[in-house]
């Protein structure tokens, strides 16, 4: 019997699986996805915020774990466990010499992912080429590795992890880490989730998948029904404005909108309906999905003109050009009229200071409704773009709840050999909102704990075993 068993196979589980082994145990890691799609959402990733007290190589100036927290606490409106957070948040400025240690580089921001270079460490080749050296480093280490091996169900006794099920095979460990992602691939719990709005619509079936389609939370379905505690709510997502022509899933980074700070954003109606310069972009880019998700339809409208062109990451697919306003909202399917009053009362609106894009700055606008706190500059200098957005759902926050051991929990009982991490249990720290990098900082504290705790608890079952 294999002392522990890891189900999933991106960042949570892989830093599961080899602390694991790295502690003496055999490991053996299922992997829902063929080879060639191994990764879960990982496999997307681009960077991880971290936190540190001076300069560290790719990152600059400091990030204090008062700053951090800070940032967690206002974009999760204190739906967050502070004990938990600030364990991440300390993780997060240790774990960069072990990761390396397994082949994982770091590099500066690429241009155009501005205001992180002081907080989030990018991975040389993304989230793929860090997944590809986690498992290159497991397969050295001896950590067995199954692909196409979705596991449907577990064989649980009085809160205690006894096997695992692949269709009728039944695979039995000492210790199980549970680090399946979150339920974002299946597009019927998220039909069920998102409910039916006012309008009659099911907004669910307007939402786009940007990650994996092997997270379909089957074992997270499995635990609540068996009655582990739970955390979050199952409306509540990472959820970001994408081109509305993305792939329903695997679209990746590169399927993403960054230009809202830089000019408006109306709905099918032609208004607009928020502070498109609220803050700055990476900590306000993932509310504009659920944003979206809240319009008729579920599609909004990114507008910019030829001034904010090189501003931003410009993203796959080109936008919709035009040399007039009228023109941009004809080809854009709007009413030519309502658009042209929107930016007419936007333009006349903008009091433009001193803009600069790298810090919160004093061009705004004045007597329009929702305002533009930042940022704001008339929309005037042809050529005008134009990229019709649909929420893109990268992960749930529905989860497990657990305490510092990552232990899975039973009506407040720890479990003794079932540890949970990465997105199954993510809502511990994120009850709403996001800051970028958040997720790969939370799926490597607990992967790294739930995967120490796993080969401890199976080293206790052996030693038991020996003495009795
Ligand atoms: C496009 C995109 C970009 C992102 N960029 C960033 C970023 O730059 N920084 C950041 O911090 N976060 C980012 N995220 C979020 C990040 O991907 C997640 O927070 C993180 O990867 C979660 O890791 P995980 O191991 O929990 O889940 P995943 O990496 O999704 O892994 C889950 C694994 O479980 C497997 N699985 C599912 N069900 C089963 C089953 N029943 N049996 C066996 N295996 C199963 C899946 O195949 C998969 O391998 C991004 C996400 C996306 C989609």
């Amino acid at each position: 019997m294999v002392d522990v068993l890891v189900v999933g196979g991106g960042n949570a589980a892989l830093c599961a699986a080899l602390m694991a082994r790295e502690a003496g145990a055999s490991v053996m890691l299922l992997e829902a996805a063929p080879r060639e799609w191994r990764g879960g959402n990982s496999q997307h990733t681009r960077n991880l915020r971290c936190m540190h007290d001076a300069p560290q190589d790719v990152l600059i100036e400091a990030y204090p774990e008062e700053e951090y927290w800070q940032d967690l606490l206002k974009v999760t409106g204190g739906q967050t466990d502070e004990h938990l957070a600030r364990l991440v948040i300390r993780e997060s400025s240790t774990c960069r010499d072990w990761m390396r240690r397994h082949g994982v580089n770091f590099q500066p921001p690429l241009s155009g992912a501005l205001h992180v270079a002081r907080t989030n460490a990018f991975f040389m080749g993304g989230g793929k080429a860090l997944v590809n050296a986690y498992y290159r480093s497991a397969e050295a280490l001896g950590v067995q590795i199954r692909y196409n091996a979705p596991v449907d169900s577990l064989e649980l006794e009085d809160g205690r992890f006894k096997a695992a099920y692949i269709g009728d095979e039944r695979i039995e460990a000492r210790a199980c880490v549970l680090a399946a992602g979150g339920f974002e691939s299946n597009r019927e719990w998220l039909r069920e989730a998102w409910g039916q709005n006012e309008r009659g619509e099911w907004p669910a079936d307007n939402f786009l998948i940007r990650g994996t389609r092997f997270n379909m939370g089957v074992l997270l379905k499995f635990m609540l029904d068996a009655g582990a505690d739970a955390i979050g709510d199952p409306s509540q997502s990472h959820c970001v404005a994408i081109d509305a022509r993305a792939p329903l899933y695997d679209g990746g980074i590169c399927t993403r909108i960054d230009c809202v700070s830089l000019g408006v954003v109306v709905n099918r109606d032609a208004v607009r309906f928020y502070d498109e310069g609220e803050d700055f972009w990476p900590k306000r880019y993932a509310i504009w999905g659920r944003l979206t998700a809240m319009q008729p339809g579920q599609i909004a409208y990114s507008i910019i003109d030829a001034k904010a062109i090189g501003r931003f990451m410009p993203p796959v697919f080109p936008g919709v050009k035009a040399d007039t306003l009228p023109e941009l909202a004809e080809k854009l399917g709007l009413d030519p009229a309502t658009f042209e009053q929107t930016l007419r009362d936007y333009n006349a609106s903008c009091r433009v200071g001193t803009f600069d894009h790298t810090a919160l700055d004093d061009c705004h606008t004045e007597g329009v409704t929702p305002a533009k706190t930042h940022w704001a500059r008339p929309i005037d200098t042809a050529p005008f773009y134009g990229y019709a957005l649909r929420p893109g759902i990268t992960f749930t926050y529905l989860g497990l709840k657990v305490d510092d051991t990552a232990a899975v929990r039973f009506n407040g009982v720890p479990s003794d050999n079932l540890f949970v991490a990465g997105e199954m249990m993510a809502g511990n720290v994120l009850g709403k909102g996001y800051t970028a990098g958040v997720g790969m900082s939370i799926g490597t504290a607990f992967g790294r704990i739930a995967g120490t705790q796993a080969a401890a608890a199976a080293c206790t079952q052996t030693l038991a075993k020996s003495t009795t």
